[in-house]
């Protein structure tokens, strides 16, 4: 695409601006949970109506919403959108605090709707130079809930099938005013992990008739921290976290049963099996070793890595560096040990890639980050640029693809 129409979409996005603002403050106002997203689901619907736009379907994957906007030929890219909040009280004093005690949009998902309905708009505008379609999903239950998976299942990926899609996830690491881009592993593969060590119960004084679950469970998560740290290539990343700790009933019983729950995070396939491996088989050794018995549950319903795919890639820094100047394209050196579940659309064979778009702002205080009670960004600044990068991004696919 040439300089000039990069131009032309960054201008559009920046006459944009107020409305872009002001959806995403009325959705941080109005954060909804993982697939009851129903109100926020109705307000892009509206949106996009409202924007010209004669397909939009609603309810696909329980509360997603898909538009069509039809181009010059059936040819059809996808770009993505995710739309739920989290579980977190905002610490923000801003006017646009959440007004739902206990909900916040603190990843960002506000502001990737704001963008996807704003380069809707902008190729709604465009239509008749348009060299293709372009399918705008809008999915819930990002955090967790698989939504993307949902939408899959109710056909998303069909009539009309797409080439390609790409998506955008606000980035903290990458400062505002830049795109962050990478290739290759772009975040983990998530899998929950339920450990149960049995003991056996008896007087506190008296820790040899019985076998402390406390004791031993202590034992199994330094050995599991450092079979990671010791037994498995550090070159790749991985990880378990346990967040949940249970176990005892009073300060003098020995604790027959200790429940820890975490989850394990992981690039590739020999790392994910290696701590398999060892929680199932030699965990159980040790803790074996000490009295007790062991129980151990993964769960693989976690998400599958993403993996961004080369051409998308060079197709999102070709478009960036031509709408912003290369010296705003970074690349992100790391993948990322959080899961996203744009992943299912990789999996699911379709050409797909996320970006970042850069919120960090320093002077600001712009600086937490994503899942933090003070999650914030300057969305005067950086909405126009999401939304022009994703509409501009679409295009590119379509003469790419
Ligand atoms: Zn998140
Ligand atoms: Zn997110």
């Amino acid at each position: 695409m040439n300089q000039r129409t990069l131009a032309g979409l960054l201008a559009e996005g920046r006459k944009r601006r107020r409305e872009l603002v002001a959806w995403r403050r009325h959705l941080h106002m109005n954060p909804e949970p993982s697939m009851q997203e129903h109100e926020t689901a109705a307000f892009v619907a509206e949106r996009l109506r409202e924007t010209g736009i004669d397909r939009v379907m609603e309810g696909i994957g329980q509360t997603g919403v898909v538009g069509l906007i039809r181009g010059q030929s059936s040819k059809t890219v996808g770009l993505r959108a995710d739309m739920d909040a989290l579980e977190l009280e905002e610490a923000n004093r801003v006017p646009y605090q959440s007004k739902r005690p206990g909900l916040m949009h603190a990843c960002g998902h506000d502001a990737h709707v704001a963008c996807l309905l704003g380069a809707a708009a902008i190729l709604h505008a465009r239509r008749a130079r348009l060299p293709g379609s372009v399918k705008l999903i809008f999915q819930p239950g990002e955090e967790g809930a698989g939504g993307a998976r949902h939408m899959i299942d109710d056909g998303v990926l069909r009539r009309p099938q797409m080439r390609a899609i790409a998506a955008l996830h606000a980035d903290t690491q990458v400062d505002a005013g830049k795109i962050g881009v990478r290739r290759g592993y772009d975040t983990a593969q998530t899998e929950d992990v339920r450990i149960v060590i049995m003991g056996k119960a008896a007087h506190a004084a008296r820790p040899d008739q019985g076998v402390d679950a406390i004791a031993v469970a202590s034992q199994a998560l330094v050995a599991i921290q450092q079979f990671i740290a010791r037994h498995t290539n550090s070159v790749d990343r991985k990880l378990v976290t346990f967040g949940i700790i249970r176990g005892g009933t009073r300060s003098n019983v020995l604790a027959d049963r200790v429940e820890l729950t975490g989850t394990i995070r992981s690039l590739e396939t020999e790392g994910r099996e290696a701590i398999t491996r060892f929680l199932r088989r030699d965990l159980r050794k040790l803790v074996g070793a000490m009295g007790a018995r062991l129980r151990v549950k993964i769960e693989k319903d976690g998400y599958p890595p993403s993996v961004n795919d080369d051409t998308v890639v060079d197709v999102i820094s070709a478009t960036s560096s031509g709408m912003l100047g290369a010296e705003n394209v970074v690349d992100v050196p790391k993948p990322n040990l959080g899961g996203e579940d744009f992943a299912y659309f990789g999996l699911a064979g379709l050409p797909a890639a996320m970006f970042r778009l850069g919120i960090r702002d320093e002077k600001k205080g712009f600086t937490s980050p994503g899942h933090s009670s003070t999650f914030d960004m300057d969305d005067r600044r950086v909405l126009p640029i999401g939304a022009a990068m994703m509409a501009a991004t679409a295009i590119a696919l379509l003469q790419e693809f």
